[in-house]
């Protein structure tokens, strides 16, 4: 068996220790007599997997009681929908921040549901940059400000966390454990889990709890918070396999030592990967220093007829779907938590012999 290095946006590369836990219990889970994918959700194996995950999630953020965790389906696309769904209240508008191709998506979705009032975009620079915080048109009668503080495909990420006076709403898709964060400055969080969560299938969603109850009359059963808070997430059948390994990467990640460590070793890949870019003379991240992704680094090629043969030589070489995204082209290495140190070090020699046998 040879695995090889993955830098795909999502579904992402997951802890290699992970996969081989998984494949030891997949037929027989630790002397059940069955797989985890064949038990009740009602069991007393299940819900044990699941409250342990839950536990293990709250110690790695810090998610104090007053916020419910829930465990929900349908990716963060869905998560668009039910954030207008159960925050508008008796509100008209909400407030957004357009920084790239993941915002205009949740905006263009809220809209079927409110006025959206976009409160600063940073469209003008390609989304390239965060729009500074004293531009913002807020609206004091909006229901909740919504941002996306890492864009998985424009590679942009805010450092610091908007301060406002109405909740503050997060897709955290491709952020969420990459680092520390304060969840008491929001009122939601939600991430998709194929990142750096687990496999997909699942959405983590963190909510305070004074925000539930108020879901829309129109708000679909599925879609409202406090169905699924009032049923541990149990209220229909949960993906029952992609939550217990979303736990076995909680517990990996804890025996990494938790978020501060992967803060640290997140900003060293990063950094590395940047700083090599920059000074190659041949590729460009074309993102302002202080807003660039520790987690999803787009970059181009010194002309975009090399893009066919680097990704060609990449994927031979060891290291796979490096290809950006359709919608800006070039290359993006996506470096989540799971992806290790040494699949940095080998794509930067990679791209180092490449920009000297074609510079
Ligand atoms: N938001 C962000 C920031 C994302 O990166 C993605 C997926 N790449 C989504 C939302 C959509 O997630 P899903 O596919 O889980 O609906």
């Amino acid at each position: 068996m040879t695995r090889r290095f993955n830098f795909c946006a999502g579904p992402a590369a997951l802890p290699e220790s992970v996969l081989q836990q998984a494949q030891q219990e997949l037929v027989d889970w630790q002397g059940a007599g069955l797989s985890i994918m064949e038990m009740s959700h009602r069991s007393s194996e299940l819900v044990g997997i699941a409250n342990k995950a839950e536990q293990d999630f709250r110690d790695l953020l810090n998610i104090s009681d007053d916020y419910a965790v829930l465990f929900l389906q349908g990716g963060a696309s869905t998560q668009f929908s039910a954030v207008p769904l159960n925050l508008l209240g008796d509100k008209k508008s909400a407030d957004y921040v357009n920084t790239g191709q993941w915002s205009k998506k949740a905006i263009k979705e809220a809209q079927r549901f409110c006025d959206v009032n976009v409160v600063a975009s940073s469209e003008d620079t390609n989304f390239t940059t965060i729009p500074a915080f004293d531009s913002w048109q807020l609206n004091k009668d909006a229901a909740y400000l919504h941002y996306t503080p890492n864009e998985t495909i424009g590679g942009v990420e805010f450092f610091d966390v908007p301060d406002v006076d109405v909740p503050l709403v997060a897709d955290m898709s491709s952020t969420i454990l990459s680092r520390p964060i304060d969840v008491s400055k929001f009122g939601v969080i939600y991430a998709g889990a194929q990142k750096n969560i687990g496999p997909a299938g699942l959405t983590m969603t963190i909510v305070r709890k004074d925000l539930m109850g108020n879901a829309s009359a129109h708000c679909p059963t599925m879609l409202d918070y406090k169905t699924a808070a009032d049923n541990d997430s149990m209220y229909n059948t949960p993906p029952t396999y992609s939550l217990y390994l979303a736990g076995l990467v909680f517990a990996w990640l804890k025996e990494q030592g938790g978020l501060a460590a992967m803060e640290q070793l997140n900003r060293r890949k990063a950094e590395k990967l940047y700083s090599y870019i920059d000074n190659s003379g041949f590729y460009a991240n074309p993102v302002e220093l202080s807003s660039r992704s520790l987690m999803n680094v787009p970059f181009t090629l010194a002309s975009a007829d090399f893009d066919k043969a680097f990704l060609a030589e990449a994927d031979e070489a060891g290291l796979l779907n490096l290809k950006g995204h359709r919608s800006v082209g070039g290359m993006r290495a996506s470096i989540y938590n799971a992806v290790p140190e040494e699949a940095v070090d080998t794509l930067i020699n990679f791209m180092k012999d490449f920009a000297q046998r074609n510079g």
